[in-house]
């Protein structure tokens, strides 16, 4: 992407102009969560403005509108990633609520004494709470993938943890600490080898590269509308058709219900059955909005450009006296991990917040990776396609005074 183009898509995101302690803002702390353009606010407020009644039961025109709406929603997310069918799409509250959802379903279905989970060692919580829980409930296993000293999944070592007793895979397909692209496309070719379905969490894979979850094989997929410019507190779970259809319900209530009496109650089709109580139509058709801006962009546009600026990122960081950066996979997303010899990350961040720049510090919601690479934490600066190369100049130069400071 050329000036020209970033200048016009910045004018989009007007956060972007805030001034932080009197110096202008730099914002990279993308992985955590993005800004948001103009037109998904605005369409949150159209959205309560114009076309606000309660979904799907309502004969009238707002709440037909509304039902529309959402629906629709569900449709932009299904193309977004290349779903079959848009019932394979289920609106949830966001990677971690998908994940549980599929922990507790699956789990109630399919696992039962002895069973194994298998998950990586590079995973966020909530990609590895869940199947704790879930262990716990039925006394199962959880088995981990080791993680290579640079960052990658040992794939000789996951191809050797699944076996008989293994029952479901879930893995990042971006890690949030490291960066690294996990081969998901080849895990669940293994995995499929032996009939283990596969979950990825793609929180941090759909802002920056496009995702085919038919190309993918993928079983299950999830991911944050707040991490790719949508608004918070809403997500997606796409789920295989076979394996919706196959796990109950992961809560009861309105809207998932086919007919309810007191001696029993039937579930509604798909994906309504996984929808109970009132749908946050509000942020799916926020999302909607951020999924169509995103696409108008390009992710390939979007995935070149932020590969850019990583590499230059990391070029600049090397000016610095004794800096590390954590995670160094071959194939890395727009997340950049470092520490400084003799520094803890946390002064770093505090004071590069003086100077007007978000980072983000500590363990990233991801303990465990940290406890292999024997580190409390990290500093972690993460771009998105709105970022320029003249922030991280200006980034280098902060780090440069920040690290003279506290050494
Ligand atoms: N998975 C990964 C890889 C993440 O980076 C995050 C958030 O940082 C999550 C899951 C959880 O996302 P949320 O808090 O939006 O549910």
């Amino acid at each position: 992407m050329n000036k020209e183009e970033i200048e016009h898509i910045r004018a989009d995101f007007p956060i972007l102009n805030e001034k932080i302690y009197n110096k202008d803002l730099i914002y990279f702390d993308n992985a955590a969560t993005t800004q948001k353009p103009r037109c998904v606010v605005e369409k949150i407020e159209y959205a309560y403005f114009h076309l606000n009644a309660n979904i799907h039961r309502g004969v009238h025109y707002l709440s037909l509108k509304a039902t529309e709406a959402h629906e629709a929603a569900r449709l932009i997310a299904a193309k977004f990633l290349h779903a079959e069918k848009k019932e394979e799409i289920v609106f949830t509250r966001g990677t971690t609520e998908s994940i549980n959802l599929v922990a507790f379903s699956f789990g109630e279905a399919f696992c039962s004494a002895g069973d194994e989970v298998v998950i990586s060692a590079m995973e966020h919580h909530s990609n590895i709470v869940p199947w704790q829980m879930l262990c716990e409930r039925k006394a199962m296993k959880l088995r981990v993938i080791p993680v290579s000293e640079n960052g990658e999944l040992d794939m000789t070592a996951y191809s050797s943890l699944l076996n008989k007793k293994t029952r479901i895979v879930s893995v990042t397909h971006v890690s949030n600490v490291l960066g690294s692209i996990n081969p998901v496309k080849e895990i669940i070719q293994i995995a499929h080898e032996k009939n283990i379905p596969v979950l990825i969490d793609g929180a941090q894979a759909v802002p920056h590269l496009a995702v085919d979850v038919q190309e993918l094989d993928a079983d299950f997929y999830v991911f944050s509308g707040h991490k790719i410019y949508g608004p918070t507190g809403i997500g997606v779970l796409y789920g295989k058709e076979k394996w919706l259809n196959a796990i109950p319900p992961y809560q009861g209530g309105g809207e998932m219900i086919s007919t309810v009496t007191f001696e029993k109650t039937t579930y509604s089709e798909l994906p309504f059955k996984f929808e109970a109580g009132t749908p946050d139509y509000v942020g799916s058709t926020a999302l909607a909005e951020a999924l169509r801006y995103v696409d108008q962009i390009g992710l390939d546009k979007i995935a070149a450009y932020e590969n850019e600026l990583l590499r230059y990122a990391e070029q600049r960081l090397k000016e610095i006296e004794n800096i590390h950066i954590i995670g160094t996979a071959k194939n890395k997303s727009s997340v950049l991990s470092f520490l400084v010899d003799g520094i803890h990350p946390y002064d770093i961040g505090m004071l590069l917040d003086k100077l007007g720049i978000a980072v983000r510090t500590g363990h990233h919601c991801a303990q465990p990776i940290m406890d292999v690479y024997g580190i409390p934490g990290t500093v972690r600066a993460s771009f998105a396609f709105y970022n320029t190369k003249e922030e991280i100049d200006r980034f280098t130069e902060a780090l440069k005074k920040v690290v003279n400071m506290l050494k």
